[in-house]
């Protein structure tokens, strides 16, 4: 529920102002529903499909009842979801996690962020400095490694981001290490300097340790609405994700863009982000996220 008061106001409110004193199901108040959604940055595709599945409901059990409409939106954005929560798998020793994203969208803090959750849980974390591009991202990591407590594994501004990464791993095993969470340059030149980067971090991470990476997830910024739904394309066909973490839910109206996502890409959002500080990660369950939209 935390974070999503916006996201409420701006999705169910209007949904609730919409159905509020009508008599009768029509035409007219789908495509007004239809105007909401895609208002409320669920994406048009999403919002159209929405709206169908809305009319094959209302049809198949014969309702009239325009109040009933919130109900099987709830239903059906719990569907679009996928129900299931999907949790991120820790099975290796070490679990290698890439973490990928443009710059600004909070990823140097999503990884201090599961960093804390896992120490909490008593897990050997490792952070590996991977944007070697920019020497204050370097810096940042080590600074929220301090003030998580767990050690962080850098090289030079310019290193090659690949030894980085090679390093992290041979160091993870080494230390025995639980978790391994490695950072990487979020610049967006062109797609496929992003895919030549990104694949050959997985290759070395593949020779230093086969299987690896365990978990590639991909940060993108909730507030930036069908930006992240953009994002999210270019990093998908660039780098085999397993999963996403929304940030900047807290204030933002734009959470239905988690809708456009989830129904496009078909990659799990995992985890999601409300609030600057250590503790403000949440994992995402979509059955909730409904009912916590719905209030
Ligand atoms: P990076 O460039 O992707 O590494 O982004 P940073 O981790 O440095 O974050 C950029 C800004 O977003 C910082 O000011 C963070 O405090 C802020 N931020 C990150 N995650 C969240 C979140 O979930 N909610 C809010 N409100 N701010 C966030």
């Amino acid at each position: 529920k935390e974070g999503l008061t916006r996201t409420r106001q701006n999705l169910v409110d209007k949904v609730e102002a919409l159905v509020t004193g009508r008599t009768k199901i029509d035409d007219e108040l789908y495509d007004e529903l239809e105007e909401a959604l895609i208002s409320a940055d669920v994406g048009a595709e999403t919002s159209i499909e929405l709206v169908e599945r809305l009319r094959r409901k209302v049809k198949e059990q014969k309702i009239s009842d325009p109040s009933l409409l919130q109900g099987l939106l709830q239903e059906e954005i719990a569907a679009i979801l996928g129900g299931e929560a999907i949790p991120v798998n820790l099975g290796n020793q070490p679990t290698v996690i890439l973490i990928v994203g443009v710059n600004g969208v909070g990823k140097t803090t999503t990884i201090a962020k599961l960093a804390h959750r896992w120490k909490q849980e008593g897990r050997k974390v490792l952070l590996a400095a991977g944007d070697t591009f920019r020497a204050a991202a370097i810096d940042q990591l080590e600074i929220w490694g301090q003030r998580v407590g767990v050690e962080v594994i850098r090289h030079q501004e310019g290193a090659d981001p690949s030894a980085v990464a090679f390093d992290a791993v041979q160091a993870a095993k080494s230390r025995e290490s639980d978790v391994l969470i490695i950072d990487t340059a979020g610049r967006l030149h062109n797609k496929s300097h992003l895919m030549n980067e990104l694949s050959k971090i997985n290759r070395v991470l593949d020779r230093a340790m086969p299987g690896a990476p365990h978990e590639t997830l991909l940060v993108l910024d909730a507030t930036t609405g069908q930006n992240a739904l953009s994002q999210a394309r270019i990093f998908g066909e660039a780098v085999g994700l397993t999963g996403l973490v929304l940030t900047k839910l807290d204030g933002t109206a734009k959470g239905g863009v988690i809708l456009a996502i989830h129904s496009e890409l078909q990659t799990p959002v995992k985890f999601i982000g409300i609030g600057e500080k250590m503790d403000d990660l949440r994992d995402f369950d979509p059955g909730e996220f409904a009912k916590a939209l719905f209030g």
